[in-house]
């Protein structure tokens, strides 16, 4: 398959989002802009290279929230070093960190970070754990979870499904839809229709669909009824 060259960006009017890369089973890492807000999406690894070079200091320190699909470490592997970042650069304002309820790797890498810095962590953070599908408000964007179809392998070489979702966010009248990591699942079908962006993983990288990823066919197919797609987590 065609590599992805990355960074991958779209923008209209004040809504704007940049995918500073999506390579699976290595890191993911995705900002968005609505208006004068800065939001981070799944922070893998090189999160904090990319958002420095990107925001610097002061629009980092005020970061209010960060949205995870799920647990994989190519879509957390940056948690760690954000949050400490963070703490390092004495940052007041709360932080909200959205995620699938059940989504053991972020709980972890909170507890770890909360006990390794207990006396020195200088702002508050609030994990949201995502039991439905309510929607959540900051303070400009209305943001749309919906769950999705992401297994993966235990060493027993059976799989389980993975808490896991996608989002919608909206703006000023504008939509973005992030599918995260999923199989071909109607929720998305539905979430990616005429949004203006839909992100679309196709890291499967054989022709019979499988229930971990999509296959390139069935990204296409979806991305076809949005306005404008990005194919991401394509298999190098
Ligand atoms: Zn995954």
């Amino acid at each position: 398959m065609k590599e992805q060259k990355y960074p991958l960006s779209w923008k209209k009017k004040n809504f704007s989002m940049k995918i500073f890369c999506s390579i699976p089973n290595i890191a993911t890492g995705i900002l968005l802009k609505a208006g004068n807000s800065h939001f981070v999406i799944d922070p893998g690894d090189g999160i904090l290279r990319d958002l420095n070079t990107e925001l610097g200091v002061k629009n980092l320190l005020n970061l209010s929230d960060v949205f995870i699909t799920h647990g994989h470490h190519d879509h957390v592997g940056g948690v760690w070093s954000l949050l400490t970042y963070l703490r390092v650069m004495q940052k007041k304002t709360p932080l909200n960190i959205h995620y699938p309820d059940g989504c053991v790797e972020i709980e972890s890498i909170y507890n770890a970070f909360k006990k390794v810095y207990s006396r020195s962590i200088t702002y508050k953070i609030n994990l949201v754990s995502i039991k439905k599908t309510n929607k959540i408000f900051t303070s400009h964007m209305t943001v749309e979870p919906f769950p999705v179809i992401h297994k993966e392998y235990l060493s027993s070489g059976k799989t389980r499904q993975v808490p896991a979702m996608g989002y919608n966010f909206s703006f000023d009248g504008m939509k973005i839809c992030y599918g995260g990591d999923t199989a071909y699942c109607e929720e998305l079908v539905q979430h990616a229709r005429n949004a203006d962006l839909a992100v679309l993983e196709a890291g499967h990288d054989e022709e019979t669909p499988d229930d971990m990823h999509m296959t390139l066919k069935e990204a296409v197919s979806i991305g076809k009824s949005a306005k404008k797609y990005f194919l991401v987590h394509v298999p190098e």
